[in-house]
């Protein structure tokens, strides 16, 4: 488990240790049974939460704008999304995964808060640039202001995938930097086709920050898909802005 603080913001990012049930994290419940929850009662003092918004995560790209009105419904119903924005401080936008990529967008010019699930579907997809168009929309972000962190997830060392994989990623220019072939076998990169998605949309690589992208397979203390099929604990991401400004 760690956590990146910034006066403006922080993140949670968990692991094996800490995870909880996939089911758990889908179902509606009560705000109060959340915060039983371990870790939720941890996370919730270490971000000095109020509130924290999971969805029903289904590698789509929709994903939901939390604001005042609709904050209490989001918490009790848990709609079909991939990502979650806010401008509102102290309400903790939540992801949960084995393998998937958490990445966290941080728009400091204004104070807007960002949280995207890409597996290699939401990827394939491009989630990231659908949840930045969003921003965008909704509070005018700026590509080249915005802070961007990715969490841990599978990586080029050890996810596998078969040949015709290949037709998913037909239509990017960069189809050949995110597939490496080693021994007779294809791996796919998530982070790397998130982040040239991301390059593509304007960003710079130095507004990238890949410190805490473990490899969630090879690396120990991790929920993984691919290492363990039986489980359905997933680690999570939390991300919060600590204030109104
Ligand atoms: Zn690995």
């Amino acid at each position: 488990m760690l956590v990146y603080k910034t006066s403006f913001f922080s993140v949670y990012f968990g692991d094996a240790q800490s995870s909880l049930p996939r089911d758990f994290l889908m179902t509606p419940c009560r705000k109060e049974e959340l915060w039983q929850e371990k870790p939720l009662g941890a996370i919730k003092t270490q971000l000095q939460l109020e509130d924290l918004v999971f969805l029903k995560q289904t590698h789509s790209t929709l994903g939901e704008v939390v604001s005042d009105e609709n904050l209490s419904a989001l918490m009790r119903y848990k709609p079909e999304g991939d990502f979650l924005i806010t401008q509102r401080a102290q309400t903790g936008l939540g992801v949960y995964t084995a393998d998937c990529l958490p990445i966290v967008v941080y728009d400091k010019a204004h104070n807007v808060m960002g949280m995207c699930h890409a597996g290699w579907m939401g990827t394939v997809h491009k989630v990231i640039v659908h949840m930045l168009q969003r921003m965008q929309k909704e509070y005018g972000t700026d590509l080249e202001q915005i802070q961007i962190l990715f969490g841990p997830s599978a990586q080029a060392c050890c996810y596998e995938v078969q040949e015709d994989f290949r037709g998913h990623l037909k239509d990017f220019s960069f189809q050949e930097r995110v597939l490496h072939e080693r021994s007779g076998k294809l791996y796919f990169d998530i982070p790397l086709c998130n982040k040239l998605q991301l390059l593509e949309c304007g960003v710079k690589p130095e507004q990238c920050d890949f410190s805490y992208n473990t490899c969630t397979i090879c690396v120990d203390g991790f929920c993984s898909n691919r290492r363990n099929r039986e489980s359905m604990n997933r680690q999570l991401t939390v991300a919060v802005l600590n204030k109104k400004i």
